[in-house]
């Protein structure tokens, strides 16, 4: 039997969502972003009404309901907020995503991103490191996958923590990531590219099946978003697919029982309204960590930190980071406990303009389980500031890598390439590799 194409399934969910939507406008009532998009003069219903002029006729997004459309930082709000059962989250992804057919302003994007993920883990990891997240292992039989997504490779410290983790509690797994491994939300959202979407989905999820898994363990809070909410009932996969965290809390008995360090901290924790259960789920792991005391839980919108999250919506995004801010920065608070990479990479910043260090909850598992964390290459560096340095510095573990690579050109790219100025349509010296 054909197996359905990307194209057809999102052109039916299409076509579900704008024979369910009455333009009603509850959900544009209820989003948080309206405000900071210009849009709040505009009916609701007409916001509504150019999505799904969008959804049923094709075409780019135009006028207020693109403002809207581009600046949904996926929080989630709506979903529940819908009398029709509709996801207009969903709803808006699948319309950015019609939208980018005709224009998209971020051209290049995955071909960028890969250099440029590839490029920062080439720096921080000796080979064998390196290609335990990107090249994909020989297929065998096994319980779990570990699946780091694309992105989180610029932060390799933090997947090896979690590893530490799984490992801790003895489950046998294998690890797939890096570009050659994107669940395909970057062509398909951010390019328009649905049919080139479709086969890098499909080429990951049948990486996937190779292994025969019962469980596929994600990291990435957009490969969550994008293979379990937007593409869910797109395949029959025979495996299960969910968060890493949601599997500790699963197997927290096990990972109590093996903790032997106290971590004595009082730390504030970050996460984000659009997966609320995930930030959930690393506030109970944590709970359980002897000695650390949880202050609260800043809740700040999107579903992550980053291009594709929070920073749709800039004028929000300042809000909430800076109330995030102000609460770490009381005295009482000793850290500030960051939950996905991309959240880490930001919040680390703001530890180098003088605020209160940064720890990702996988620090904090690793402690507890008696190891030693691994060092955040990527904080040292920016906090030194020095490019050319890095450049020099780096050399010996790209060559290692197999990048010979020109210091002039590195040291332009890698402010930007650091900045991920890929997700803003920019990082076009990448394309001019020397
Ligand atoms: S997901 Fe959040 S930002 Fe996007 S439309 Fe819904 S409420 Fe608005
Ligand atoms: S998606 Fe739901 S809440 Fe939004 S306009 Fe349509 S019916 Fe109303």
């Amino acid at each position: 039997m054909t197996e359905q194409r990307l194209s057809d399934f999102m052109a039916d969910a299409a076509a579900d969502i704008t024979a369910a939507c009455t333009s009603c406008g509850t959900c544009v009532e209820v989003c948080p972003v309206v405000p900071h998009a210009g849009v709040a003069d505009i009916a609701p219903a007409t916001l509504v009404g150019g999505v799904l002029d969008v959804l049923h006729d094709g075409g780019a997004l135009t006028g207020g309901s693109a403002a809207w459309a581009h600046q949904c930082d996926g929080c989630g709000r709506c979903i529940p907020a819908c009398p029709e059962g509709v996801n207009p989250r969903t709803m808006l992804m699948l319309a950015n995503s019609v939208s980018a057919e005709t224009h998209t302003e971020t051209p290049q994007l995955f071909r960028r991103m890969s250099r440029a993920i590839r490029l920062m883990a080439a720096m921080q990891l000796a080979p064998n490191d390196l290609d335990r997240l990107l090249r994909p292992p020989a297929a065998r039989e096994v319980p779990v996958v570990f699946y780091v997504g694309c992105n989180a490779v610029r932060t390799p410290h933090l997947l090896f923590h979690a590893m530490y983790v799984l490992d801790a509690i003895d489950v046998d797994y294998e690890v797939l990531g890096g570009p050659a491994a994107c669940c395909g939300i970057v062509h398909t959202k951010w390019q328009g590219e649905a049919a080139a979407g479709g086969r890098v989905t499909d080429g990951t999820l049948r990486r996937f099946g190779d292994f025969e898994p019962e469980t596929v363990l994600s990291w990435c809070p957009s490969c969550n978003l994008h293979i379990g909410e937007t593409l869910e009932g797109y395949r029959d996969t025979g495996f299960a697919f969910e968060h890493i965290t949601d599997y500790m809390v699963e197997h927290e008995a096990r990972l109590r029982a093996r903790y032997t360090a106290e971590v004595p901290l009082r730390v504030l924790l970050h996460a984000h309204d659009g997966m609320s259960d995930l930030g959930r789920n690393v506030a109970r792991l944590l709970g359980n960590v002897p000695g650390l005391e949880i202050a609260g839980i800043a809740w700040e919108s999107g579903y992550t930190c980053g291009g594709s999250g929070a920073d749709r919506s800039p004028g929000l995004k300042a809000e909430r980071r800076q109330a995030t801010l102000d609460w770490a920065a009381r005295p009482e608070i000793d850290a500030l406990v960051s939950l996905y990479h991309g959240c880490h990479i930001q919040l680390a910043a703001t530890a180098e303009d003088g605020g209160k260090p940064v720890m990702n909850f996988t620090d904090i598992l690793v402690r507890a389980l008696g190891g030693e964390p691994r060092e955040d290459a990527l904080q040292g560096w920016r906090m030194a500031g020095d490019w050319r340095a890095l450049v020099d510095e780096t050399a010996p573990m790209l060559q290692r890598n197999g990048m010979d690579l020109d210091p002039d050109w590195l040291a332009e790219v890698l402010p930007d390439v650091f900045a991920a100025r890929e997700f803003a349509g920019g990082l076009e010296a990448i394309d001019r590799r020397r």
